[in-house]
């Protein structure tokens, strides 16, 4: 592994990604994606996969640290994985699991913005605003994204430039892990919105239901009959905010025009942000609002520590949902009334332009 190097600031999530690769062995496929800069050091952008390599297997995949200031994402998949290669040795039902299913990490895809305690990358884009196409119905001006410059939050980057070494970089990974594969989840962990915890799908951009809406509310509702006292608000992005150049709307209109077949079968792919609620933070501890960190993660320990296992059940049903895809999954009059049930709940008092 890339050994630190001089010009580097001090990234903890790093060191211990860096632990975890050393202590998993032969059992993770390490990949280094690319190198990054915030102008003085180069960091690795790491995926590291467990679990059956076959490209037509069912994938969960795990993102976060997109946004460098919201470290606390990171710190959940670092603590996650370490949790599994703790469990690998002995616990046979997860040792079937990964025989039947890929897990692909991808914990720290802005390490130069979180060296640096930035939202953005090293070269000042937002990489949540970075991706190509315009939102059709975009929401407040510079939240949504903007071309103005790298001075300003929310930077998309400069109008026909390619996409970020970062966001090309998960585009990539996407599109090679997940492209056979017959059903795909994937959970991309923020912070810094809100009271709540939320778990948002696409689309960011768009008041438009997603396409796989009826596959997305089946995994809801057997979410939620698995887990009646869960804590999270589900909920389309476009509820709260929409926004210019969202990534996991790309990826999700990309995945279906590349791999929709001839008889217009499109594999399952739902896309899911996990939007950790920061503000509950800051109202039980105000010295919270001290630090920009402090708007954006955990500073007291104990309270770190429960956000931390508070999410193992999300975890441990996305993977039992995955390895069972088949299962569930609803298919012809099942899969319409699921849709239907979906308008119902989530669409029917959106107006649309
Ligand atoms: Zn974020």
């Amino acid at each position: 592994m890339n050994a630190r190097q001089d010009t580097q600031r001090p990234l903890p999530e790093l060191d211990e990604l860096q632990r975890l690769i050393a202590r998993g062995g032969s059992q993770l496929d390490v990949s280094l994606l690319t190198e990054v800069t915030d102008g003085a050091g180069r960091y690795p952008l790491y995926a590291l996969k467990l679990g059956n390599p076959d490209p037509q297997a069912p994938v969960l995949l795990l993102c976060g640290g997109i946004h460098g200031v919201e470290r606390i994402g990171t710190q959940l998949l670092l603590t996650q994985l370490d949790a599994l290669l703790s469990r690998l040795p002995w616990d046979q039902g997860l040792q079937q699991d990964l025989e039947h299913i890929r897990l692909v990490f991808c914990p720290l895809l802005n390490p130069a913005g979180m060296a640096r305690g930035s939202r953005s990358n090293g070269k000042g884009v937002d990489l949540m605003r970075n991706a190509p196409h315009n939102a059709e119905e975009p929401g407040a001006w510079l939240l949504s994204g903007h071309r103005i410059g790298a001075w300003l939050p929310w930077y998309r980057g400069a109008l026909n430039e390619p996409m970020q070494a970062e966001s090309a970089a998960l585009c990539a990974l996407v599109n090679r892990e997940i492209g056979g594969a017959p059903f795909c989840l994937s959970l991309d962990c923020h912070s810094g919105f809100g009271m709540r915890d939320r778990l948002w799908f696409p689309y960011a951009g768009s008041t438009r239901p997603l396409e796989q809406l009826g596959e997305l509310q089946a995994l809801m509702e057997l979410y939620e009959s698995a887990n009646p006292h869960h804590r999270y608000l589900l909920e389309p992005q476009c509820h709260q905010y929409r926004t210019h150049g969202d990534l996991w709307d790309h990826l999700y209109y990309q995945h279906l025009l590349r791999h929709t077949d001839s008889t217009g079968q499109k594999p399952v792919f739902l896309p899911l942000t996990l939007e950790l609620g920061s503000w509950l933070w800051v109202r039980k501890n105000l010295r919270q609002l001290s630090s920009f960190n402090g708007l954006f993660n955990p500073l007291v320990p104990h309270r770190q520590r429960r956000i931390l296992r508070h999410h193992n059940s999300l975890f441990d049903f996305m993977i039992r949902a995955v390895r069972s895809w088949q299962q569930w999954l609803p298919e012809g009059h099942a899969r319409d009334i699921q849709q239907q049930r979906a308008l119902q709940r989530w669409y029917k008092d959106i107006e649309r332009p």
